[in-house]
């Protein structure tokens, strides 16, 4: 009515005057009056760009709504609601796009993602996910044809949690499928299985022989069958890896972009990068090339106020620094190890079966721990005076109950702490402890679907059912309050089903439903979330994690229109399908960046 109103007012100023006007004015506002009548669709707002109507649009907004459809213009979203309501914001150009009941959901927000480092691994070597020593051995012969011999053969990132057989291959495993090149496996906890030439070529064949920074564990005849450490020497026998130039990184990070904006990824956080890294998104956006919008996590391993400073000066970032589409998040320290290497921090010994499973000595062991708590509360309470957020890797239970002690003491002197989303990255064992604590700091978690649904088969077995029943927690962390962002921490890998680790957020909305493990196991069922929690996991606690919950994670008025077509009713299709749901269209700000029709097989 206003658009009517103000060209009726304006053509009446401009061509005519006294009664002759008057009376064209109102036989044209009686026509004007007449054509709204017939046909009740004119815009009453101006045109969108876009509209979706009959759809299944899950706002998650307070009243949690799922409305008909949803318009967008300029970037952002200008409303939600009915069919009809939505026909007010089709003007002439207004691309519409008609739904038979697909769940229309916010763009998916990645909040633990190592994509440059993902990009250059892409360059270097082709990822295959490997789910047994047999496959294994099919990999390493298919290597061993193409590549000259003699040549090193390094068998991809797959750890022994994720093998069926569940422990190391062995020496003769590797060489029953390859004599001729010298193969190495590695699972990355600084141990290293060899065929028997991989061993002569470290010149470790000999029952006597040592490793430089590391030992070699024998069988009774003094064959070597595993080395623990030694990381630098081993390196320095295998060739020097290829370098690749900034664009090769960059024009391969703009491909992995694309393959987050099929699976509905619109935001990612890079959880461990620096500004020369973060410089390649900076170019792909220069280029308009940038299709997921950026937090950057910045890594470091100062342990005094002083080195935190310089660290913070080094970065020559301000808290928070950037816009929409790359901005600084919060600082990052590494407090325990992983599960998949015998190395997180628990608080109880890790006993026979874990010692042997990990291939350790000390029954009593308990995993590491770099951080006293003492020096954790000293970069904790820093950061927190120089305005910066602080995310920490901890995947133990005894680990994150000493960095919640750490923060609880930090906020004496720095109570705004509780206010800055203090956040925990993995922290695979929460107990009502850690959850009451969480809750009463303000800290957040950020956690893998994947790994459950790949690792707690193997957790179960060698940790015992309770451990896995509390792994990941996402019950019992959504029950207490705590906000959740369910993620990949992808770093290995282009497909988004089959890599370290998928990264296919589906995937994982389906994992919070089912609880299921990739062997149909369910361990908790009091950890399972109900469907709007699991897809809040990927939408609107990452948007809290950043604080970006006024701008993103629901479909709001006034959001940036980061928007996600499904090719189903997510919310009523059979839990079994929730997997499968494929993605039909992603909108980054508006403009698409996928759509299922018009992108190549
Ligand atoms: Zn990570």
């Amino acid at each position: 009515m206003r658009i009517l109103k103000t060209h009726s007012n304006r053509r009446g100023h401009k061509s005519f005057s006294n009664k002759a006007s008057l009376i064209v004015l109102v036989a044209l506002l009686g026509l004007f009056a007449l054509d709204r009548a017939a046909t009740a669709i004119e815009p009453a707002n101006p045109p969108a760009d876009v509209v979706i109507i009959n759809g299944k649009v899950v706002t998650l907004d307070a009243q949690n709504r799922v409305l008909d459809g949803v318009a967008l213009k300029d970037g952002r979203i200008v409303a939600v609601g009915s069919a009809n309501e939505m026909q007010t914001w089709v003007g002439p150009k207004t691309e519409v796009i008609k739904l038979k009941g697909q769940s229309v959901l916010p763009g998916f927000i990645e909040s633990h993602c190592h994509a440059v480092g993902v990009a250059r691994g892409a360059l270097e070597q082709t990822y295959v996910e490997i789910s047994s020593i047999a496959e294994m051995q099919n990999w390493i012969r298919e290597q061993a044809k193409d590549l000259p011999v003699g040549r090193w053969i390094e068998v991809p990132r797959n750890e022994i949690t994720r093998l069926k057989e569940r422990r190391f291959p062995t020496p003769s495993e590797l060489d029953a499928a390859c004599t001729s090149h010298p193969v190495l496996y590695n699972s990355v906890s600084n141990k290293y299985v060899l065929n028997a030439l991989g061993f002569e070529r470290l010149g470790l064949s000999k029952p006597d022989s040592k490793i430089d920074g590391g030992e070699v564990l024998r069988d009774e005849s003094g064959k070597p069958m595993l080395i623990r450490g030694g990381a630098t020497t081993i390196r320095s026998q295998m060739p020097t890896r290829p370098t690749f130039s900034n664009d090769e990184v960059r024009e391969t990070l703009a491909k992995l972009l694309r393959r987050y904006n099929e699976v509905g990824i619109t935001s990612i956080f890079e959880r461990a990068t620096d500004p020369q890294s973060l410089a390649f998104f900076r170019e792909l956006r220069s280029r308009d090339r940038l299709t997921t919008r950026v937090t950057g996590t910045f890594r470091f391993g100062a342990k005094t106020a002083d080195a935190v400073e310089k660290y913070v000066n080094s970065l020559g970032l301000k808290p928070e620094e950037g816009d929409d589409w790359i901005k600084a998040g919060p600082l990052k320290i590494t407090v325990d190890g992983g599960i998949h290497w015998g190395t997180t921090r628990l608080s109880e010994p890790y006993g026979p079966k874990r010692i042997a499973f990990y291939r350790l000595t000390d029954p009593e062991y308990r995993g590491e721990q770099y951080y006293s708590v003492a020096e954790m509360q000293a970069v904790f309470e820093t950061a927190t005076k120089l305005g910066w957020q602080m995310s920490v890797h901890v995947t133990g239970d005894e680990g994150t109950l000493r960095v919640l002690e750490a923060v609880a003491k930090a906020a004496e002197s720095q109570p705004s702490i509780r206010s800055r989303r203090f956040t925990l990255i993995h922290s695979y064992f929460p107990s009502p402890e850690i959850v009451k604590q969480c809750r009463d700091l303000g800290v957040g978690v950020d956690t893998q679907g994947y790994l459950y649904f790949k690792d707690a088969d193997t957790l179960a077995e060698i940790y015992g059912p309770q451990w896995a029943e509390r792994f990941l927690g996402l019950g019992d962390w959504v029950r207490g309050g705590v906000p959740v962002g369910l993620n990949a921490d992808h770093m290995i890998g282009l497909d988004p089903n089959h890599s370290m680790n998928s990264f296919n957020p589906l995937l994982m909305i389906s994992i919070a439903v089912t609880r299921k493990t990739i062997n149909g196991h369910v361990y908790g069922e009091h950890q399972k979330l109900s469907r709007l929690d699991a897809i809040r996991t990927v939408t609107q606690w990452p948007a809290w994690l950043s604080f970006d919950e006024k701008k993103l994670g629901s479909l709001e008025p006034g959001k940036l229109a980061d928007v996600v077509i499904l090719d189903r009713d997510i919310l009523s299709c059979p839990e079994n399908e929730i997997a499968q749901t494929k993605v039909r269209r992603t909108i980054v700000g508006g403009k698409t960046v996928f759509d299922a029709t018009s992108a190549q097989p």
